[in-house]
């Protein structure tokens, strides 16, 4: 399940030193994605298998430096009930909080872990207008989905938008801009050209257009925190 660690991360739980847990495999092929390692078959499966004893003997050790887990991928929720039971090791047996990144395609696991308790924080990518998430192999029936559960937490999400032009424009935005509605944190991200599973040689918006889009956003969104990460 884990191909990658990182011991210490400032930057992925919000306020929290934090480590980083990296799974592999995911049901998505978004243009933009950067963790190409842990997508592709090809390029994961010479990567060695990290035991989850492993890493939980890690984190025990970091304990006191750390406060919180961050579960990312590839999809995590691809992992069921491996995934509930590493959460409920390190949450009970180490005592500390979890963050997992997440596409949405698995609202039930989700639910479930909210309702267990079990989440402090969920980062979830909404990538583009529901009528174009075929075009990343992706079902927006069960994003959508996830969006009515965690609306249910507002406090624990952050929705995050990478701003990949070919996949967000006008028309996209506008379209979700609804199922947006009653987040309190919603992060625009800068879609990196450099590295990625197959946007190269798309140019980024600029910078004129990223406030652009901020602005739509907080306009109707006046309530929420829109975080700029461009
Ligand atoms: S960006 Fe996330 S959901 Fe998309 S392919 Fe990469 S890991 Fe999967």
């Amino acid at each position: 399940m884990i191909k990658g660690f990182r011991g210490t991360s400032l930057v992925d739980f919000p306020e929290k030193v934090s480590a980083v847990i990296y799974t592999y495999g995911c049901n998505y092929r978004c243009p933009f994605c950067y963790n190409i390692e842990l997508v592709l078959t090809e390029n994961y499966k010479d990567l060695p298998d990290i035991p989850d004893e492993e890493i939980l003997t890690n984190l025990s050790q970091r304990k006191g430096f750390i406060q919180g887990v961050v579960i990312t991928g590839g999809e995590p929720t691809l992992w069921g009930k491996r995934l509930h039971y590493l959460i409920e090791r390190i949450k009970y047996e180490i005592g500390l909080a979890i963050k997992v990144d997440t596409n949405g395609s698995n609202p039930e696991l989700l639910e479930r872990f909210l309702q267990e308790n079990l989440l402090d924080y969920v980062a979830l990518d909404f990538k583009t207008s529901p009528s174009r998430y075929p075009e990343l192999g992706g079902d927006f029936s069960r994003v959508s989905e996830t969006l009515r559960v965690l609306k249910n937490h507002p406090e624990k999400v952050e929705i995050r938008i990478t701003l990949y032009p070919p996949l967000f424009n006008g028309r996209d935005l506008e379209e979700m801009l609804p199922f947006l509605e009653g987040f309190q944190i919603i992060a625009l991200q800068k879609y990196l050209p450099e590295k990625n599973l197959s946007g190269r040689g798309v140019s980024p918006y600029s910078e004129e257009e990223y406030l652009n889009f901020f602005t739509v956003l907080q306009n109707h969104l006046p309530t929420a925190r829109i975080l700029k990460r461009f």
